[in-house]
């Protein structure tokens, strides 16, 4: 699939396919499922607060500049433009989640790191442009919220960054990742969740997506991949048996923590039985469906 796929309409900014509201899994917590129990207990169940880092918040920054550069007229979308977005969009979370700057940059006094980061977004943006050329295409949707149910009953629930569609019912999901350059666990982990996405299309469209697109801006690469309905169908397997084996712990709170290298970018360690740690008792599957369901905005940069 090139980049000059015609488009087929354009959808309105975050757009929704679904179904009814029930307890979903989403991409990143059955992620963190298979990663650590212990985690994913922590997270989606206790609801422990963690602190954005820098790089997490960067990337939501180049995510929301990504999306707003389609609003623009096709022959707009420049590099210039684009980094012009980076320092409104940055005022807009400010005014949104007032204590975030001070939380980021405390210590900062004469804003050098501020402005060293806001660049570095802006080095990001760059990037994109050397993989593909906005102009050349009319994404179908943008921020596209997909939920869809399997045949056992489980509710997945996603966001997708990009859905471009062409001719014949082709669509390619694209997926913009701003953290480091993919190693063998992250790419791991980002290509569950395309499979994640392109299940649910299948169920929502009855179409295999043609093809799945993973930006890495931070290296300038691409890694694409194109998936096969029976390959899905073994990955709709995988999710239901994830599924259960959480439902199984969510009964009795066995999750038990799974020590790896990750444990560094975990930010529950203190509470990690793996480290020494001592959890706060098990609060109980919670009562409001939602509460295991999404993920953040954080959770999709990458
Ligand atoms: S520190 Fe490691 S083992 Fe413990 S909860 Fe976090 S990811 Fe799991």
């Amino acid at each position: 699939m090139t980049e000059s796929l015609p488009a087929v309409g354009a959808a309105p900014v975050g757009p929704v396919e679904r179904v009814h509201r029930r307890k979903a899994l989403s991409p990143s917590r059955a992620g963190d499922f298979k990663q650590c129990p212990l985690l994913y207990r922590f997270r989606a169940i206790d609801r422990l607060p963690e602190q954005p880092t820098r790089a997490q918040v960067r990337g939501t920054v180049v995510h929301a500049v990504l999306e707003r550069l389609f609003d623009l007229p096709a022959a707009e979308r420049e590099p210039g433009r684009a980094r012009a977005l980076v320092a409104p969009v940055w005022d807009e979370m400010c005014r949104e989640s007032p204590g975030l700057a001070d939380a980021l940059f405390a210590g900062d006094a004469d804003d050098s790191e501020l402005h060293g980061w806001l660049a570095s977004a802006g080095s990001l943006v760059d990037s994109y442009f050397r993989l593909e050329d906005p102009r050349r295409l009319e994404p179908h949707a943008r921020e596209l919220l997909v939920e869809t149910e399997l045949e056992s009953g489980l509710l997945l629930r996603g966001y997708l960054d990009r859905l471009d569609t062409a001719s014949g019912g082709r669509m390619r999901v694209v997926d913009y990742k701003t953290g480091a350059a993919p190693r063998q666990v992250a790419e791991a982990r980002a290509l569950f969740q395309m499979k994640f996405y392109a299940l649910a299309l299948l169920h929502l469209r009855g179409t295999v997506p043609t093809q799945l697109r993973l930006m890495y801006l931070a290296d300038g690469e691409c890694l694409t991949y194109e998936p096969d309905e029976a390959e899905l169908r073994r990955f709709e397997r995988t999710l239901d048996a994830i599924w259960q084996a959480i439902l199984t712990a969510g009964r009795t709170g066995d999750f038990r923590p799974n020590r790896s290298r990750l444990c560094d970018w975990c930010s529950h360690k203190a509470l990690c039985p793996a480290w020494d740690g001592t959890p706060p008792p098990y609060p109980g599957w919670p009562a409001d469906p939602e509460a295991t369901a999404h993920d953040s905005v954080l959770d999709r940069t990458g």
